[in-house]
Parts: structure tokens; sequence; C-alpha cells
């Protein structure tokens, strides 16, 4: 059976590994008083102190380049931290300011973050953000028009499909995304807001994205996983992604990619026959 997007570079599917360096920008965001529970700031603090450099490691000794996507305040606490990324090949994509939820946001009040941040990464790493992640994978109404009008590659939002494709009407494209992808929904736990959450074992996720990888290389997809240095980045859980990259690279027709690179094509490839493939 041919993939539904046959047109992944020669491959049957993308793999995009791409990680969100959230920070305390998520903590300060979920909860204001968080900024005065330095346990709480601390899960946040892991990120980019222990969990980049690991992963930058792990990612080096697969010769995998991946996507980060990057709050501008964290970008500028952490600015070393980015410029390390940045420095090591990889992508850097926006993901809002201070991980603020546009969510009701009237457009010149996501306009003013879209360029905020953008500006800040341009000066901080070379280059102007190609992709879009909103926190919270929250987007307005208005975001596609906006992130068109600013000259955005793609958005990495939307959860309508498994293989990239152009908006309507657009040249954004769309490299769409799922919860069941991301690693918070299985790891992320702590003491405030109350404990409501279930903390699930390594060998379960990888079970479960083990099972994704394989049927989104049966169908043809974008395998997108959305992981946080903050949360991935803990050992036994890199040991979890290892093996998985393993696995992944042990497997005939697949295509690492940034998802900048998935968005480059799916522009070029698809433009000509239509919005999706
Ligand atoms: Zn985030």
């Amino acid at each position: 059976m041919k993939g539904r997007f046959a047109l992944m570079n020669g491959a049957r599917m993308a793999v995009v590994l791409s990680f969100d360096v959230d920070a305390e920008a998520v903590w300060i965001d979920r909860d204001p008083r968080n900024r005065d529970r330095p346990v709480v700031l601390s899960h946040g603090t892991y990120g980019p102190r222990v969990g980049v450099p690991l992963l930058l490691d792990l990612l080096a000794r697969y010769g995998l380049k991946a996507t980060f996507f990057v709050p501008g305040w964290t970008a500028e606490q952490h600015a070393d931290a980015i410029r390390a990324i940045a420095g090591s090949g990889h992508e850097i994509g926006h993901h809002g300011y201070l991980h603020e939820t546009v969510d009701g946001l009237p457009p010149a009040a996501e306009e003013e973050i879209l360029l905020r941040t953008s500006d800040f990464l341009e000066r901080l790493v070379g280059a102007r953000p190609r992709g879009y992640r909103a926190p919270h994978w929250d987007l307005t109404p208005n975001s596609v028009g906006l992130l068109a009008k600013h000259g955005f590659l793609y958005s990495s939002n939307m959860m309508d499909d498994f293989v990239p494709y152009l908006h309507p009407g657009s040249t954004l494209v769309e490299v769409p995304v799922h919860w069941t992808l991301d690693d918070g929904v299985y790891f992320t736990f702590v003491s405030h807001p109350p404990r409501d959450r279930q903390i699930y074992a390594p060998s379960t996720v990888l079970s479960a994205w083990r099972d994704a990888f394989h049927a989104y290389h049966r169908h043809g997809g974008c395998f997108v996983l959305t992981m946080h240095p903050q949360t991935i980045g803990r050992p036994e859980r890199l040991d979890m992604l290892e093996t998985l990259l393993r696995e992944m690279r042990e497997t005939d027709g697949v295509w690492f990619a940034t998802a900048a690179e998935v968005a480059d094509y799916c522009r070029a490839e698809v433009r000509a026959v239509g919005n999706r493939p």
C-alpha cells in the first residue's frame, strides 16, 4: 500500500523530533504565584540546564537534527542554552513569549507576541524562526493569517491530519501534531496545581510511541514527536528515547527531518496538486 503522503522525499514516512524548551515560563504562565515556588520553577530550570545538553549529545551521537521551539522569555533567560542548540545545527522555532495562551487574544496582542519573540530570536541566533508552535497548541481564528503575513513557513499545531498540508488559500504549511505523541501527557507531574496526574513508566510510553511509529510507517505519515527537555530529559526517559531512535533508524524508508525541512518539501511538492496530498 502506498502511503497517503507519498512525497516524503522518497521515503515512506517522515520523523520529526521536536522539543519545546518551555523552561520556567510554562509554570509562571500556569500560575503567577509559581514565581515564588522555587521547586515548581526548578522543574523548568532542569530543561535548559540539564535536559538540553543531554539531548544535544544524544542527537549528535545519532547524527540527527531536531526542531526546538522556544518562548522568547526563555531565550532571554537561557541565552547560552539556546545558542548551543542553534550552534549544533538544530532548527529554532517560535513558542510564544511567556508561554502564554493566545486563546481569546485580539489580533494586535497576538501579533505583538509573534514579533517580540521573532525579533529576539533573530538577535540571539542570527535567523528569524520559520515555524510556530503555539503554547498549549492554541490558535485563534487570526493565527494563520498573522503567520502568513509575517513570513512564517509553517505552523505545527493542528490535529486534523497526520501528513503535512497547506492551509487553504495560504502558503502556510501545517505540520500536524497529536497529544498521543507528546511526552507531557505521560510524564508531567508537579505539586502545584494539585496532584491529579499519573506518571507513566517509560516502557509504557515506548510501547505507545513504537506502535504509533509503525502505524505511521504503514500508512505513510509524518511522525512528529513533541517533547520537552525538562520532561524527556530525565535519565530513564532519555534511555527510552534512545531505544526508540535506534529502532526507527533500523527501519527502512524513514526520512528524519526538521519540521522546516518537511514544510519546505511540502510547500514545493503539494502546491501543484492542491492543499492536501
Ligand atoms: Zn510549551
